[in-house]
């Protein structure tokens, strides 16, 4: 058995459970010893049976000397059993475990860790671990007991056995890769007895020193990959070198109905900056819902058009490549630039030649007559995945030789993200929205008021001629949209076609096709429905001035930068705008985090908020397979991510002061060969 093993090759694992491991992505007996746990039970007061006290947490050693199955009233099975030493004779209680019976026998000697409490107002041990008394240390009792993230079928007791049993890969596996010198000026604990300590603590302080140390390695090799990323990336050469003529771009942007802000006309320097570069742009835009990012890609592309060369914009939805290609034609049809829209449905062209491709991920798949494409704009670039963006670039370009790459996302990022996911792109951001923007009123409802809500609603709608979106909750954590959650659609829809007989609903989710999707949209813009029910899915990005009323049910569900940009879909027009926010489960937690939306935060401080209440998935809120999850180290980390930033510069610089290392990331894959 190696580190490098497959995890069936340890006993009694089978493919159920290798099945099982894969959950929590653990796929080799290194992937085990480092699946790190997240917390501790301290069962290292080890006593004598007649000296527990009620409500501690202890172990004791013990034979059974009597234990059986007790069906109670409700049909519950109780396990009862009294265990006895040298100094006296308690019971112990389990819930549920009949097997309990025949593993642990009368006679048996056991080790039992766990809280002493009362049950039939008897003085008893409560539900505790065990484990048949070996004369090794236990594993389950007597120690710091580690507790794991688990998964159907497998629990951390479990966990504990298996990784008992690979103990002495720890010391024998494990090399360390940094030099001495590093681990002493950080304070860290070498490579094996970091693992050591965390699955086989001393104390919790010896626990909390592995763990930063594994922390520590996870986040250096974010960073190293993603400064090797950028190193790859400028190895590339761009496709085409643009020139940048300023009186032009300067008539284009006053032929605009509006004026830039100064952050729209920063990013915009800084991109076309870019283009002029004989390496290929890698740079992202981040702004808020509504902070005017097409306008800045709309620059590029014509920055691009007028040297001679297409562009291409890829959308996550239809919808939503159906607006950019009638702003980007509205925009454009001064200058006679021929625009096309390319999705699943068809190919929507102008004659002759194409000057700028819009499309969802259609670009990719379909045959596209891609001539000399100097530009790639990716629009809420996170809901691609990394192959998609990727499949694209490679499309256009060639080997070795790339379009500029524009990447745009409204989720604001978290700092320590960018500088260790991100660390390979260039950022740019807009920090502020166009002038004249209202605030949007915001409500979190609870339940009891629901009813009251939709009156005023209606009212709303009826008397003063608004118009609302209303979302239905994210059932599942998809990319794509299920029929669940088509399904839940439809019946909102119903639901409020009862309540509100005299106001024209629409209905919009992904399954239905692009002419009844388009349909409603215009339904919707021409204000014959006056409320549009809408998936999450389908809503990144669509424009609809005239909105005025935004209601999200199922809140807790979306994460709160999410719920920020789902509520920029209104607050676009002189009226004024409101917020309703429904949530299903209302517990302290959730409310408190809600409320956050009544205050006046950016999505930036929103986002950087739910990165802290509830983690990275959630902050992007469709969950990517691995996306942004640390596994060991937290984003909250900011020093110790500045640390391992700093390192892995020195090593990418002088990688030969790091032979072992530089070996092991060869090995792994994250150095290129
Ligand atoms: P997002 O960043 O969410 O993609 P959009 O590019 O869709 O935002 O812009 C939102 C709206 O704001 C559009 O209707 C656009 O025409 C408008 N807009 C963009 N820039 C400005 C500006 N500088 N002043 C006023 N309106 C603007
Ligand atoms: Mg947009």
């Amino acid at each position: 058995m190696k580190l490098t093993s497959a995890i069936i090759s340890l006993p009694s694992v089978g493919p159920a459970y290798t099945r099982r491991l894969e959950k929590l992505e653990i796929f080799t007996i290194e992937d085990l010893l480092l699946h790190v746990p997240f917390r501790y039970l301290d069962f290292r007061n080890t006593k004598k049976i007649s000296s527990l006290i009620p409500d501690e947490l202890a172990t004791v050693g013990g034979e059974i000397i009597s234990i059986k199955n007790i069906y109670t009233k409700w049909g519950r099975k109780l396990q009862l059993a009294k265990v006895q030493d040298r100094t006296g004779t308690i019971d112990v209680v389990w819930f549920n475990q009949p097997f309990l019976v025949k593993n642990l026998p009368e006679g048996t000697m056991v080790l039992l860790a766990g809280k002493i409490g009362w049950f039939s107002r008897k003085k008893t041990l409560i539900s505790p671990e065990y484990e048949i008394a070996k004369t090794a240390p236990g594993v389950h009792t007597g120690r710091l007991i580690p507790i794991y993230h688990e998964t159907a079928g497998v629990s951390s007791k479990w966990l504990r056995t298996k990784i008992a049993l690979a103990y002495p890969l720890i010391k024998q596996g494990f090399e360390e890769f940094l030099p001495q010198k590093l681990l002493n000026s950080f304070g860290f604990l070498s490579l094996a007895q970091s693992i050591e300590a965390v699955h086989f603590p001393k104390s919790l302080e010896d626990a909390q020193k592995g763990k930063l140390r594994l922390s520590f390695n996870e986040l250096l090799f974010l960073q190293l990959s993603s400064l090797y990323r950028k190193e790859e990336w400028l190895k590339n050469e761009a496709a085409y070198k643009l020139i940048v003529d300023q009186k032009e771009v300067e008539a284009f942007a006053s032929s605009l109905p509006f004026t830039l802000t100064s952050s729209q006309t920063k990013a915009t320097e800084e991109i076309l900056q870019d283009l002029t570069n004989d390496f290929p742009m890698n740079r992202i835009l981040e702004g808020d819902v509504g902070s005017g990012k097409t306008v800045v890609a709309a620059l590029a592309s014509f920055v691009s058009f007028s040297n001679g060369y297409q562009s291409v914009f890829m959308a996550p939805t239809q919808i939503l490549a159906q607006q950019h290609y009638e702003t980007l034609s509205k925009l454009f049809s001064p200058y006679k630039v021929r625009v096309t829209l390319v999705t699943s449905e068809g190919i929507k062209k102008d004659i002759g030649k194409t000057d700028v491709f819009v499309g969802t991920h259609a670009l990719i798949h379909r045959k596209v007559d891609f001539d000399k494409v100097a530009l790639v704009v990716i629009d809420e670039q996170h809901r691609f995945g990394v192959e998609q963006r990727a499949h694209l670039i490679r499309k256009v370009g060639s080997r070795k030789i790339s379009p500029h790459v524009l990447t745009m996302t409204a989720t604001p990022i978290p700092r320590t993200v960018a500088l260790t996911v991100y660390g390979d792109l260039d950022l740019s951001a807009l920090r502020e929205l166009p002038i004249g923007r209202k605030k949007i009123t915001t409500w979190i409802v609870p339940l009891k008021k629901r009813e009251a809500a939709y009156g005023w609603m209606e009212e709303k709608i009826l008397k003063d001629k608004v118009q609302a979106f209303v979302i239905c909750p994210l059932i599942e954590e998809s990319q794509v949209e299920t029929f669940v959650q088509v399904k839940a659609a439809t019946k909102e829809f119903d639901n409020l076609q009862k309540l509100m007989p005299k106001v024209k609903l629409g209905l919009i989710h992904g399954k239905m096709s692009l002419k009844d999707k388009n349909l409603a949209i215009e339904n919707f813009t021409r204000n014959f429905t006056q409320v549009l029910v809408a998936t999450p899915v389908v809503e990144v990005g669509i424009d609809i001035p005239n909105a005025a009323v935004m209601v999200i049910e199922g809140a807790e569900r979306f994460g709160l930068a999410q719920l920020h940009q789902l509520r920029g879909r209104v607050g676009r027009s002189f009226q004024k705008s409101y917020c309703l926010i429904f949530a299903q489960n209302t517990g302290r937690n959730v409310a408190t985090r809600l409320n956050a939306l009544t205050r006046p935060l950016s999505g930036f401080e929103l986002a950087e908020l739910d990165l802290k209440l509830r983690g990275p998935g959630e902050v992007f809120g469709v969950k990517q397979s691995g996306f942004l999850n640390l596994k060991i180290a937290s984003w909250q980390d900011s020093k110790l991510i500045k640390k391992a930033k700093e390192v892995a510069l020195a090593i990418s610089q002088n990688p030969n002061d790091y032979p072992e290392l530089t070996k092991m990331l060869k090995d792994k894959g994250i150095a290129p060969n």
